[in-house]
């Protein structure tokens, strides 16, 4: 069955389904809708500043400020068609690298504070396509805090044991504790994606995925866990390059799998099912960002940029000595 997603304006989206419109689930009245960006208008809103802050070009463009325009507004319609995976910002390649090596620095620092104040978790989840660059970011940006204060999980099929749970059960014992980093290679959200596109459980079971999937990000977020989700966009033509390098290069055979040109045939379904998720699950306390990935470099910059955004704008402090070791000297 095919679902159309409509925007109609301001906070008033419809479903045509079946022929007939009724409003999406979470649409609020039009008279009573509070303020809030008209679907997919660009991000005017302040973001946090601070030392992560990066000045890139003559005009002193903030770095930090320009990847927020990849955040899905909570509510917001999403067309991925208007996003150009080879963006590249305001950045070329050099400084893009050098950038890195800052953020990099910076995010170890943070890291340790984040380890130090065990006040908040973070909670990085990675999605995209085949050839996207998870396993990149996990190996370029992620590679730059303290291997003792992250987890990497990577999500696969589920296996009989998972399947015969609820679909957050292996999630959510996969969370971070406060003080850590956990990054998730590929997610909950598989349950909407490749559960939706393959219809692997009935409609009525997916579509109410969204909304446990929204409340369960509430109660991590709730309880200090700072969630941020990553959509690496990569182009078909870039995916089609990539997979014919892994395709010649025998160190890169073990990489392939017949079935990423099954996914690849079904891509417009697949991005159908990433807007919906957008859609339904981008909230202020989640948000999901759609980082242009068709460059690694500027992939690797964004993703690590908003990363320092995030853990800059918590304001953690170094916990101050304990007041009875004041007096203490070491001889
Ligand atoms: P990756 O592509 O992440 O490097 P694999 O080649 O092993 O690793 O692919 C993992 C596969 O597991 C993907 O095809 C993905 O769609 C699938 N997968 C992950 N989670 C689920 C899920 N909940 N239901 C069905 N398939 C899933």
């Amino acid at each position: 069955m095919r679902i159309r997603r409509v925007c109609n304006g301001r906070g008033r989206r419809y479903y045509a389904w079946r022929g007939a419109y009724r409003p999406a689930p979470e649409a609020v009245p039009a008279g009573d809708a509070p303020a809030q960006p008209a679907p997919c208008a660009p991000d005017t809103s302040p973001n946090p500043r601070g030392e992560a802050m990066v000045f890139v070009n003559d005009t002193q463009e903030s770095f930090a400020d320009n990847v927020e325009k990849y955040r899905v507004q909570p509510g917001a319609c999403v067309t991925l068609a208007n996003y150009d995976p080879r963006d590249t910002g305001p950045l070329r390649k050099k400084q893009a690298k050098s950038l890195l090596k800052t953020l990099g620095k910076r995010l170890n620092t943070l890291q340790e504070l984040l380890y130090a104040t065990e006040e908040h978790a973070l909670l990085v989840v990675l999605q995209g396509m085949d050839c996207s660059g998870k396993d990149g970011v996990i190996k370029r940006v992620i590679s730059a805090m303290n291997p003792q204060g992250f987890q990497v999980t990577s999500f696969k099929v589920p296996t009989p044991e998972e399947l015969a749970h609820d679909f957050l059960w292996r999630v959510h014992r996969r969370t971070p504790r406060r003080g850590m980093v956990g990054v998730f290679n590929r997610s909950h959200y598989e349950d909407v994606l490749v559960g939706r596109v393959e219809n692997l459980v009935p409609e009525s079971r997916w579509r109410k995925r969204y909304g446990a999937i929204r409340d369960f990000e509430r109660i991590l977020a709730e309880d200090g866990v700072q969630v941020v989700k990553f959509f690496l966009y990569i182009s078909p033509e870039e995916q089609k390059e990539r997979l014919e390098d892994r395709l010649a290069d025998s160190t890169e055979h073990w990489k392939f799998r017949a079935g990423d040109l099954d996914t690849r045939e079904q891509w417009d379904a697949y991005m159908s099912a990433f807007e919906a998720a957008f859609e339904e699950c981008s909230t202020e306390q989640a948000p999901w960002y759609v980082v242009p990935a068709d460059k690694k470099w500027y992939r690797d910059a964004v993703v690590a940029q908003v990363l320092a955004n995030r853990l800059d704008g918590l304001g953690m402090e170094w916990p101050a000595l304990d007041p009875a070791h004041a007096d203490l000297a070491v001889e």
